[in-house]
């Protein structure tokens, strides 16, 4: 991919040599491609400027898929090519620069593509349908609804389907988002604290693809469910690619708006299961080469041992083969990884896990969020309403009393705050219990859904 200055001047020149060689009539070549130059290439868009008005006119029009071809051919990639006039760059910049006026922090990640998620009998369909989608956004299945445990690959596909759009469709704008994020605008506007464009103005206005994240946690939330349900409407009724993930089928989904229910499920809704062994194994190996290392230095029992061992999440499979690559370089340095190598790297995680049945940090803030109809972000954040204050406190107790946790590592999973912090809350809560029958309540509620 050409990064540098040089590598662009020497792609263009390449391109050019290229559309010289298929162009028959020289006088054209001279008069409309051979001043041109790229100011620069973003995503998959190159941006071409041109010597005059005219050339970008007849480039635009007779010769893009000539000059599409050469691109192509030259970079393996398909770009889409914009031509400017020299005055018109700048304006491209400052439409750049605009800051978009919501979710100004959701971007798509490049590390989840199609190429690197491994597919198997567990994950087909969704993986199927995922390509489908992002090859004729809003043709096809709209919305898509996928959903599935923790850990099995949800986040991953979203990401993908957003990447390979905006390759496939650079035309298209595309947004992903967290339903907690989603949460977060509706409240700055709902609150006043944004002005200006509405949330839905914004959908109908800028977005063309809506990958939305975990949108379980908009319910209960009567009035972000109100303004998801407008933007949902909007979007479809304008043709745009939907696409929804959360853990737990649409109908399953306790205290969520039955309008929003009965749209959910008019697209298609696929679930991912558990990966199967093949498909585990699968993810070992790319995850083994991904990381520059050799799959055959495995023996393939110890893969297989894993791969049983660690089948409920992907998550947790990849945590497993970290904590064995760990061993395998730093304790026990082994270049061959065998079965009993890999049995005693990972015998710590396996007992750590039987021990606690997996109730984690992670757990606690999630199930407390649920139980104060909070988002686990708003509990790790910065917000400190009275309610969220005391979800905090109260995730902070239990980590202490349930996990033993020592304060420092409170303070990180609750988002960072400070050794004292930590304390002050779970004496809060400590001096509650004794006064306050509410907060008994929930802590007895609490330790009993968490101990299930
Ligand atoms: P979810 O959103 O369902 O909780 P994620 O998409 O965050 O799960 O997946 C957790 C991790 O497992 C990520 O690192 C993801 O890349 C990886 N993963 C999940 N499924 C696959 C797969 N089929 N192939 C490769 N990696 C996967
Ligand atoms: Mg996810």
């Amino acid at each position: 991919m050409a990064e540098t200055v040089s590598e662009i001047v020497s792609l263009w020149t390449m391109v050019l040599k290229k559309a010289k060689e298929k162009l028959d009539d020289k006088t054209i070549f001279d008069a409309f491609f051979a001043a041109s130059y790229i100011d620069h290439i973003e995503g998959a868009k190159i941006y071409v400027v041109v010597n005059s008005g005219l050339a970008a006119v007849v480039l635009e029009s007779k010769y893009k898929d000539l000059l599409n071809e050469c691109v192509l051919e030259t970079t393996g990639t398909n770009f889409s090519l914009t031509f400017l006039k020299e005055e018109d760059v700048k304006k491209v910049q400052e439409v750049k620069e605009d800051k978009p006026a919501f979710f100004e922090h959701s971007t798509l990640s490049p590390n989840y593509n199609f190429k690197n998620f491994v597919v198997g009998a567990c994950n087909r369909e969704a993986y199927q349908a995922s390509l489908m989608v992002s090859e004729n956004p809003g043709k096809l299945y709209n919305p898509l609804f996928i959903y599935s445990n923790s850990g099995l690959g949800k986040t991953h596909l979203l990401h993908a389907i957003g990447n390979s759009i905006r390759v496939r469709h650079p035309n298209l704008r595309v947004l992903y988002a967290t339903a907690a994020d989603f949460i977060d605008e509706y409240i700055k506007f709902a609150t006043g604290t944004k002005e200006g464009e509405s949330l839905n103005a914004f959908f109908k206005d800028k977005v063309d693809v809506f990958l939305i994240d975990d949108i379980q946690f908009i319910r209960k939330k009567t009035g972000t469910m109100e303004a998801f349900f407008v933007v949902f409407s909007t979007l479809y009724q304008q043709g745009k690619q939907i696409v929804l993930t959360s853990d737990q089928h649409p109908n399953e989904l306790n205290g969520l708006d039955q309008r929003l229910q009965t749209r959910f499920i008019s697209g298609l809704t696929l679930d991912i299961k558990s990966p199967d062994l093949p498909t585990s194994e699968g993810i070992l190996r790319s995850r083994i080469e991904a990381g520059g290392l050799n799959v055959a230095d495995f023996d393939p029992e110890a893969i297989t041992y894993l791969a049983q061992r660690f089948s409920s999440s992907v998550r947790e499979l990849e945590e497993a083969l970290n904590r064995l690559i760990f061993f395998t370089v730093n304790i026990k340095p082994s270049k061959h990884v065998t079965l009993e190598v890999a049995k005693e790297a990972i015998q710590g995680l396996i007992k750590s896990q039987d021990d606690q049945s997996k109730l984690s940090e992670e757990k606690i803030i999630a199930t407390v969020a649920d139980y104060y109809n909070l988002t686990p972000s708003q509990i790790t954040g910065k917000i400190r309403t009275l309610q969220i204050a005391m979800a905090r406190h109260i995730s902070m107790y239990l980590m202490r009393t349930l996990l033993d946790a020592p304060f420092e590592r409170i303070g990180q999973a609750v988002g960072g705050k400070d050794h004292s912090s930590v304390m002050s809350g779970v004496r809060k809560v400590e001096k509650m219990l004794k006064s306050d029958p509410n907060t008994a309540k929930a802590i007895k509620e609490l330790t009993d859904r968490l101990k299930k």
